[in-house]
């Protein structure tokens, strides 16, 4: 008596699932077939959203404080609104300073290591050959998958120096800052 009633209870749903979706979620599924990756990533790496965000909350505070200091001292509106500018320039300025030199320095050791890793390429491909195996099996690959995979990787020098470096430091050095 009960898994009749639970059937029919499930049966109305099941039927109407597909007509109760929306237009756009049908006509996107169907493309889905012919384009199954079809999302597109945020830029993750650091990038623009720490400085942007570390700038705008250093520039309120050393600006508030500036400005109330100098309102404090019993100067006038002009003064206060000059000094407020003179302020809001000057940290900008510092923050792009601060910016430049803090992702070239980082870019220079990306670079440094990546010349490390492509001379160690060049000198002792078996053993890379050997590490990057040894990487994959740890994941779960199986030993002749991830000897094969790697294998046919090295036919191409540069596109195997950049899964060595992705693996090893965790950095596209292709795609940096
Ligand atoms: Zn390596």
């Amino acid at each position: 008596m009960s898994s009749p009633g639970k059937y029919e209870a499930e049966e109305p749903v099941a039927a109407a699932a597909p007509a109760a979706l929306p237009e756009p979620v049908r006509s996107s599924a169907r493309k889905a077939g012919h384009e199954p990756i079809s999302h597109q990533h945020r830029d993750v790496s650091g990038g623009w959203l720490r400085p942007a965000v570390f700038g705008a909350m250093d520039g309120l505070v050393t600006n508030v404080s500036l400005i109330s200091g100098v309102g404090g001292g019993g100067l006038d509106r002009h003064t206060i609104i000059l000094t407020g500018l003179a302020g809001l320039a000057a940290g900008a300025f510092s923050m792009a300073a601060g910016e430049y030199v803090s992702v070239s320095s980082q870019n220079e050791l990306v670079a440094s290591e990546v010349d490390k890793e492509r001379t160690e390429l060049e000198h002792n491909p078996e053993a890379e050959r050997r590490e990057l195996v040894a990487m994959y099996r740890m994941r779960g690959v199986d030993a002749d998958v991830a000897d094969k995979f790697v294998r046919q990787l090295s036919r191409r020098p540069e596109e195997t120096l950049r899964v060595h470096v992705r693996e090893e430091l965790g950095v596209d050095h292709h795609d940096l800052p």
